[in-house]
């Protein structure tokens, strides 16, 4: 169903056709200066789940299934499916970003929050928009410095920038409108996720729980960028008065000095809106820090940590939440794709809320009320037996809750069951195709925790985060990680199908009246799965790792498929490297398919560059044991276990910085590569430990496995 165009409307598509003209100078030609300038409104909004050719909104519709109405290419002819376009996005970081489509053009960001808008027949860059985001930033980032999308409302396009800002810009001309600071300027809080738009309220949240941070969720005017509402998800300092009667009740959930930490719950990703009932639905993140022992010692639920909370989108008032995992300790947020659906439970149909945050366990809600209607653990977990179905909540197992007690491995690990990779629900099978995966972690307190601003705040110790060097136990621990695309049902709250990937972090999914699943993988395809059996029925070599997830839309009669391929986030960063799943080219692209087509890539680029063989090891095992732990403590999660990253930041092991003490303090502390996304740590690394880092790396580029990949690639 289309709008009927109202004067106004009328008008700004007008505005729209001269601005787009201006913009492009004549540079050349295409299918799209015929199409109208984009734009939507509520009405276009509502009806998104009718309009096959377009994707509108983040999960395409306000009930975020992922589910497209094409069924051009199905189960008989997928396998003449071949590349029409391929767009490449100039980074070597993530790329997360679902792809909006309206009226033919693709609105899509890469890394650093870089918007492009493209014809979406032809892949032709129409313009794109850099919001300058200041690359030092980058250490407030938990995991990569990814983008997950953008929102579209009237004709302008709404964009989360990774350093706090959200910026309106004019979806014709790529001119910006208006830029807003939703953090107040105060790092560590950063912008990943994609807005959404509601009624001409775009909202938004933030990430930066792992550094000390209170979460909330915002709402401002598309039309000026006023803040309008917003809502915090964890209570602050009682001294200062809560904001409303759900941050009183909040507090009583809580103890000790909980907001001198910030206190998390950031609400980094996931919304839904249903409007009958008038429900915006968001998730909320871990505890800041993780560690509850710090954090609110003696217990408490914290509300609303790892929740799934109801507010009114034209007010922000709160009206039910339901909390995943009571007194979050292990980083298990409930920041997870919501979806919503009606099921048909014990005879009755029920209008769900469903989810499969990181704690393992798949949820299916009354999205009305929030009453808990069914929950099984959807991955193998060893932290609770199983979620009471009364009251529930989790029954925990004894030595799960880690604070205080000896180090031990647990499944799901912060990386979770399920991270962001959206999932999909598929009316027409009734089952949630999940990008599910098995990474266990050690947990174990940090010792003497200090809290230091602008660092990882977890209270654990992250050395557990790096796997141990022997070749057996490290072969074991690579067989223990996995992934799969797994089919659930929620209704029998069981596994339908599932097909095991190479290894874990695989992309989003989207399904289709097609009868078809489609998901990328860390090993760098992009493949199509029959959505009844899992069969995979086509497959294609992406050149690099996919975790975004994919779109389907439909021009001049023509459906297309399409997905933002480029490695990245918090495995890449951390494991890419050493669990090695991932193909060898460091290129972001979009790739859009249709049937009969028949392009290629170009050949893909050798990688990585010849390595500089490092000093020769000359520190004592005491300053590389130092250097492990300061590793452990401030590199690890972007440069890699063991200082292998897989290419998404600069390999340590191999930079010409490691001969000199100088260069390498340089970097490390002064930051001079700050606006290359490397800033400095001068506050948080003195000089001998720049120096014991450097030891520690050394000692890692000297290791058995590096010598044998010196003589591989010729190196020197
Ligand atoms: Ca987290």
């Amino acid at each position: 169903m289309r709008m009927k165009l109202s004067r106004q409307t009328v008008s700004l598509i007008l505005l729209g056709i001269v601005a787009v003209g201006c913009g492009r100078q004549g540079t050349d030609s295409g299918a799209s200066e015929s199409r109208p300038a984009p734009t939507v409104d509520a009405a276009r909004l509502l009806a998104a789940s009718g309009d096959k050719e377009n994707w509108l909104t983040h999960g395409r519709t306000y009930d975020e299934q992922r589910f497209s109405t094409l069924d051009q290419v199905s189960t008989g002819n997928v396998s003449e499916l071949g590349l029409a376009w391929h767009f490449d996005i100039p980074t070597k970081r993530g790329v997360e970003a679902t792809p909006i489509i309206v009226d033919g053009r693709m609105f899509v960001t890469g890394s650093w929050s870089i918007l492009y808008a493209l014809d979406a027949a032809t892949g032709r860059e129409l313009w794109q928009f850099d919001p300058k985001v200041d690359k030092a930033w980058a250490r407030y980032g938990c995991c990569d410095v990814v983008n997950r999308g953008v929102a579209v409302w009237g004709d302008s396009v709404f964009l989360g920038t990774f350093d706090g800002y959200l910026v309106a810009i004019d979806a014709a001309s790529g001119e910006e409108r208006w830029r807003t600071d939703t953090i107040g300027r105060k790092p560590p809080y950063t912008i990943t996720g994609a807005p959404r738009v509601i009624d001409g309220l775009v909202i938004i949240g933030n990430g930066g729980a792992e550094f000390g941070v209170r979460g909330y969720v915002s709402a401002y005017s598309a039309e000026t960028g006023a803040l309008v509402w917003r809502f915090h998800t964890v209570p602050g300092n009682p001294e200062a008065g809560f904001e409303n009667d759900a941050m009183a009740e909040a507090a009583k959930t809580w103890k000790g000095e909980w907001w001198t930490f910030g206190g998390g719950g950031t609400v980094w990703d996931s919304m839904a809106y249903d409007p009958e009932l008038k429900l915006l639905y968001i998730g909320t993140g871990n505890g800041s820090p993780w560690n509850q022992g710090i954090r609110s010692p003696g217990g408490g639920d914290n509300l609303f940590l790892s929740s799934i909370v109801a507010l009114r989108p034209d007010s922000g008032e709160y009206v039910w939440h339901y909390q995943t995992t009571p007194g979050e300790t292990w980083d298990y947020t409930a920041t997870q794709h919501l979806v919503l659906a009606e099921l048909e439970i014990d005879g009755t149909t029920r209008s769900v809320i469903m989810q499969a945050p990181k704690n393992g366990f798949f949820y299916v809600l009354d999205r009305e009320t929030g009453e808990f209607l069914s929950a099984k653990n959807y991955v193998p977990v060893n932290w609770a037996t199983h979620i009471d179905p009364d009251s529930g909540r989790p029954v925990e197992i004894a030595d799960a809750r880690w604070p205080g007690k000896p180090p031990h491995l647990q499944l799901p690990g912060p990386l979770g069951g399920h991270n962001w990779h959206p999932m999909s629900f598929s009316p027409a099978t009734g089952l949630v195709y999940i990008p599910a995966q098995e990474l266990p972690f050690v947990y174990g307190d940090e010792a003497e925790f200090q809290f230091k601003d602008g660092a990882w705040n977890t209270g654990a110790n992250m050395a557990f985060a790096s796997f141990p060097t022997d070749e057996a136990t490290f072969a074991a621990v690579k067989a223990s990680m996995k992934g799969r695309l797994l089919a659930w049902d929620p209704v029998k709250q069981a596994a339908a199908w599932s097909f095991e990937h190479a290894g874990p972090w695989n992309g989003g999914v989207l399904s289709t009246s097609g009868g078809l699943v489609f998901q990328g993988t860390a090993d760098a395809h992009f493949a199509a799965y029959d959505a009844s059996t899992g069969e995979q029925l086509w497959k294609f070599f992406s050149q690099t790792g996919v975790v975004a997830a994919p779109v389907s839309y439909s021009i001049d009669g023509e459906q297309f498929v399409a997905v933002a391929a480029g490695w990245g986030g918090s495995y890449a960063l951390a494991y890419g490297g050493v669990m090695a799943t991932d193909s060898e080219a460091r290129v972001g692209r979009v790739l859009a398919f249709k049937l009969n087509a028949e392009g290629a890539l170009p050949p893909v680029l050798p990688f990585p560059p010849s390595p500089v063989k490092p000093p020769e090891p000359t520190a004592a095992p005491e300053t590389v044991a130092a250097g492990f732990h300061a590793y452990t403590t401030y590199c690890i999660v972007c440069h890699g276990d063991h200082a292998q990253s897989s290419g998404l930041t600069p390999n340590l092991r191999y930079t010409p910085a490691l001969a000199s003490t100088e260069l390498w303090s340089s970097i490390v502390r002064d930051g001079v590569r700050a606006q290359l996304g490397m800033p400095g740590y001068s506050d948080l690394i003195d000089a001998d430990m720049a120096e014991a880092i450097r030891a520690y790396v050394i000692a890692e580029a000297n290791s058995e496995r590096d010598s044998a990949y010196y003589e591989s690639v010729g190196g020197e």
